[in-house]
């Protein structure tokens, strides 16, 4: 089903945790299934992605943008996908536009797995144009941006989503590889893992954005969020929220002991 001409799409922050994900099959890629079957069909989906990480951002303007392997010592099976689905220069023209040219086109970047590995079960026939937006984020350099400029910046993009755009953030809510388990994809999750993870929820379901932007005020931050480029991709969902919309979970849990799969959609 098309969305009507004028109305403006739902936004989702998905957490994609593995590239495994991709060809997996779980509780977590059957929420994504249903996700795609509930979401009016968007004329182009732009993928705020923790995986492009640029100084100043960038939106990707490719008519053809490639399928990025991004990642190493998976299984061969991860590197021979190939996401074909096409660009939407038009839109990325809209995006450099509404932030009145603070977001700059770029012709290189194609799609990284933060949007492939998870919209392979949302549109599978990959049949919907998709460009993404980078971070203008590198962990420990001395100019990084507060996390309400992320906020603040995505308020004023808000509007692409009256263009039929499905805006949708890739990261995850909680994410400390360092202590994962990769063995065990269902462990049980850390403490402090699932704690910081409930408070998130109960601001997430009240509209407490101040406690979300400013996250190192819930106990465990420093575990549950060492470095942003995961967790700015939701901060970017939450400043696209609209007066009147409401919030509702696509999805609850964890993976690999650390990682919160949590996703949600605002509509
Ligand atoms: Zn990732």
């Amino acid at each position: 089903m098309k969305a009507p001409k004028g109305q403006r799409m739902p936004t989702v922050f998905i957490g994609h945790g593995s590239p495994m994900n991709a060809i997996e099959e779980n509780s977590y890629t059957w929420s994504l299934n249903k996700l795609g079957r509930e979401i009016p069909r968007p004329e182009a989906v732009l993928v705020v992605s923790a995986h492009w990480l640029t100084k100043g951002t960038c939106v990707g303007c490719a008519k053809r943008p490639e399928t990025i392997h991004d990642f190493y010592g998976f299984p061969n099976e991860l590197y021979v996908i190939e996401y074909p689905a096409p660009g939407a220069p038009k839109y990325a023209k809209s995006i450099s536009e509404l932030s009145q040219g603070e977001v700059r086109c770029d012709l290189d970047w194609g799609l990284d797995h933060a949007s492939w590995a998870v919209l392979k079960h949302i549109y599978p026939k990959a049949d919907v144009p998709v460009f993404e937006l980078s971070l203008d984020y590198f962990p420990g350099t001395f100019d990084e941006k507060p996390v309400r400029y992320h906020y603040e910046l995505a308020q004023r993009l808000a509007k692409i989503r009256e263009e039929g755009v499905l805006v949708l953030g890739s990261g995850n809510a909680v994410h400390n590889l360092r202590v994962a388990d990769f063995r065990n994809v269902d462990a049980m999750p850390y403490d402090w893992a699932k704690s910081f993870d409930e408070r998130l929820r109960n601001a997430l379901l009240s509209g407490d954005d101040d406690t979300l932007i400013d996250y190192r005020t819930i106990p465990g931050a420093d575990l549950a969020v060492p470095t942003l480029d995961h967790y700015l991709p939701m901060i970017y969902v939450l400043g696209m929220k609209q007066k009147g919309e409401s919030l509702e979970f696509a999805h609850e849990g964890f993976q690999n002991k650390s990682i919160s799969m949590r996703s949600f959609i605002i509509r």
